[in-house]
């Protein structure tokens, strides 16, 4: 049997215990309708702390262990499975959340697989990025256009595909205003969508830096969500808004800063104490996005379009990067590498 290195959790705990371990384990061969990837990258994501963590147990995630976390993973295809033909060895390529859907349902059979009630999350329900290799399906695996670095794209693969399902759930424009609330990797690139909407951007965040980031990235107005009277400022002006903190406290601004009769797309969990129905508003959940709207993320940061804010780190090096994030010490998207893959 092959083997590979990867960082693996046998049992859920909180990050200061070191639950992950960078270990030699088996590495499978791809199955029928599966390729394997030669990982050279794999973003940090605030629900990998959460499955590490062990806040989602109640709901079955981890589903295996030990399990391999890890979501946004881009590297090259290193072997395929039977009856793969859309794919060859050295391809370039990403895997989203997403990891596989059934193929046959209503959500499935419209469009909209990130609904399928048998969805398989990526490092959730399977093995995923933290690792030298990765099994993934064929349906769900994107070329990465050459143009792009392998390692700053990966980010496009959770917070890419999030910020842009959520921006598309709006019918917005020149002329038009977006608030977007909650300023780390997923709050840069809804920034960069909105903004190319032609909308004007405000971004909404308590973290100097994340502010001054958004503005880079096309916020016409940065807001900081600690000043009551900057936020006063905006009450009632946005026909949009978009939260992706999951905070009552961030909701309840998200609403004072939202036009009546405007929509509220929600990224995050929300709890509601009243939603009154005289300001005719409208809530729109939104849950990573479909095939289609990855393949439209890889076009617009091939044609340059959007861009990530990514820090690199050693693979081996994920507890620490963990615990930075558990920390709100990270400065941006970091990204876990394996040093000197190539196609
Ligand atoms: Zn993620
Ligand atoms: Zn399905």
């Amino acid at each position: 049997m092959t083997s590979m290195f990867a960082q693996e959790l046998d049992q859920p705990a909180p990050i200061a215990q070191a639950p992950l371990t960078w270990r030699e384990t088996a590495r499978p061969a791809p199955a029928a309708g599966q390729l394997e990837i030669h990982v050279v990258a794999c973003g940090v994501c605030r629900s990998n702390l959460h499955m590490i963590e062990g806040d989602w147990v109640d709901g079955g995630v981890p589903a295996i262990s030990p399990i391999i976390p890890g979501h946004e993973v881009t590297g090259y295809v290193s072997a395929l499975g039977e009856g793969v033909t859309d794919f060859q060895v050295g391809d370039p390529v990403g895997v989203q959340p997403l990891w596989s859907s059934c193929e046959t349902c209503e959500f499935c059979t419209s469009g909209r697989e990130n609904l399928c009630h048998d969805r398989k999350i990526t490092g959730e329900h399977v093995n995923g990025g933290y690792a030298e290799y990765m099994i993934a399906t064929a349906a769900h695996t994107y070329p990465v256009p050459a143009s792009l670095d392998l390692v700053e794209s990966a980010p496009l693969f959770c917070p890419g595909i999030t910020a842009f399902a959520a921006v598309d759930k709006l019918t917005v424009g020149p002329g038009d205003t977006v608030a977007i609330f909650g300023l780390g990797g997923v709050g840069h690139m809804a920034v960069q969508f909105a903004a190319l909407t032609g909308a004007r951007v405000i971004a909404v965040g308590r973290t100097p830096e994340h502010l001054e980031v958004a503005r880079e990235l096309g916020a016409a107005d940065t807001v900081d969500s600690r000043d009551p009277e900057a936020l006063a400022a905006i009450a009632d002006s946005a026909d949009a808004v978009i939260t992706f903190a999951p905070a009552d406290v961030v909701t309840e601004q998200a609403f004072g800063v939202l036009k009546w009769g405007g929509t509220l797309v929600n990224g995050v969990p929300l709890t509601l104490a009243e939603f009154p129905f005289n300001k005719a508003q409208t809530i729109q959940a939104s849950v990573i996005g479909t095939r289609e709207q990855m393949r439209e993320v890889l076009e617009l940061a091939a044609a340059g379009k959007i861009r990530t804010v990514v820090d690199s780190f050693e693979m081996a090096r994920a507890t620490e990067v963990l615990s930075s994030l558990a920390d709100g010490a990270l400065r941006s998207r970091a990204v876990l590498a394996n040093p000197g893959v190539t196609a």
